[in-house]
């Protein structure tokens, strides 16, 4: 009997934080477990959307992305990452910065290539590096220090004469670091010298806490030809369905590599979403400021109504996530506290272990989403009375 699936489908598993979001959903759950708003994206960016459709850009866009977004992108990747792209060589519009991701690892690992990241990781690294060939490296985020550093000699003997690239992630998905100027430079640096790409995820770059200052790697000195940008619309602009991201490739024959890949896989993204990030990204720096306050509230609520129930928080300076301890309910692991979670309280979280190689890693820790209304956010204080620290779940 000839077998049904391919071996590269069953390396991994089903995505946690989608199970999770279907298991919530089957409680009828209030959905912290997927990253994702509850609210709706600017009026104004909904009417350019309409506008799109009834205006006939309803066939497809250029593969590698509308001339007019591509345009727009370099134009706020020059006030907002410091950055000199030429929206003709460098700029590959995607769907999402999940195929952005995808592309950029099948454009440039040969089987065997071994790629460092930190963790714990955004689950989607882990299929993305399977598909492509690339071996993963660990290095690990410190959780119990508040700026979450990695150990400098770790890094660097983590790379070698295979290492391909590092996957960087700032803000970091699940912990909310922000990572400095220095550790920047310091990865920088480690590029350099073992000729790696810096891959960089930076899709909540405009989601930001308490000063913090979110740096392009590819705005470094000497690091533009080497690295790799991803980004998106969907956390920016709240349209998180929308698929809409980019890869920014300095060196232009990674970006033809990229290209050719994300030709073949999708042609391209939706066109009319395009021209409507048009607009989107000509938005005024006020839009941004405006973001970061208003998930600094959301972030604020959702420490002081965790800390209340019994969970030590790790607080974030970016992004849309708090990672959190769980010792304090003497919960056997993640995935058993994550289930009572939402069939006693009706609240769906992701467990830690999804973000780390070694599940042992995450048995204690649970991820909470709070791109949600402060309504939402209430109600969940609420449902989460019914879990009390001394009670074990
Ligand atoms: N990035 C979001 C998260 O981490 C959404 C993940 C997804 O479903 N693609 O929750």
């Amino acid at each position: 009997m000839k077998r049904t699936t391919a071996t590269r489908v069953g390396l991994f598993t089903e995505s946690v934080i989608r199970e999770m979001t279907r298991i919530t959903n089957l409680y009828d759950g209030i959905n912290l477990a997927q990253g994702f708003p509850d609210f709706d994206a600017p009026a104004e960016l909904i009417q350019a959307a309409a506008q799109a459709l009834r205006a006939g850009w309803n066939q497809y866009a250029i593969t590698w992305g509308s001339p007019r977004l591509r345009q727009a992108i370099a134009h706020k990747a020059a006030w907002a990452n410091d950055l000199s792209v030429d929206p003709d060589r460098h700029i590959t519009v995607t769907c999402g910065a999940t195929e952005a991701m995808m592309v950029t690892l099948l454009a440039v690992i040969e089987p065997g290539d071994e790629v460092v990241i930190f963790e714990p990781f955004y689950e989607n690294y882990g299929p993305d590096a399977l598909l492509s060939g690339a071996h993963l490296r660990y290095v690990r985020l410190n959780l119990d220090d508040p700026e979450m550093p990695f150990d400098r000699g770790e890094l660097r003997a983590a790379f070698g004469p295979r290492t391909r690239a590092i996957i960087v992630n700032t803000p970091h998905n699940p912990t909310g670091k922000v990572f400095t100027r220095e550790e920047l430079e310091f990865i920088a640096s480690l590029c350099q010298e073992w000729d790696a790409l810096a891959i960089t995820d930076e899709v909540y770059e405009h989601i930001i806490y308490d000063g913090a200052t979110h740096i392009s790697i590819a705005s470094l000195p000497g690091m533009f030809e080497r690295t790799v940008t991803i980004n998106s619309m969907s956390k920016t602009y709240s349209v998180t369905g929308w698929r809409v991201g980019w890869v920014i490739a300095g060196d232009p024959a990674i970006s033809d590599g990229v290209r050719k890949a994300h030709d073949f896989l999708t042609v391209g993204a939706a066109a009319p979403l395009q021209e409507a990030g048009v607009v989107a990204l000509h938005f005024p720096r006020e839009y941004y400021r405006g973001l970061s306050d208003m998930y600094r509230a959301k972030r604020d609520a959702l420490l002081e109504i965790l800390a209340q129930a019994g969970f030590r928080c790790i607080v974030p300076r970016g992004a849309y996530y708090i990672m959190t301890d769980i010792s304090a309910f003497g919960s056997p692991d993640d995935v058993t506290f994550c289930r009572t979670l939402v069939e006693r309280c009706g609240v769906g979280a992701v467990p830690g272990s999804s973000f780390y190689s070694d599940p042992a890693a995450g048995r204690q820790r649970v991820r909470f989403a709070y791109p949600k209304r402060l309504e939402t956010l209430e109600d969940v204080r609420r449902r989460l009375r019914a879990l009390a620290p001394a009670r074990s779940v």
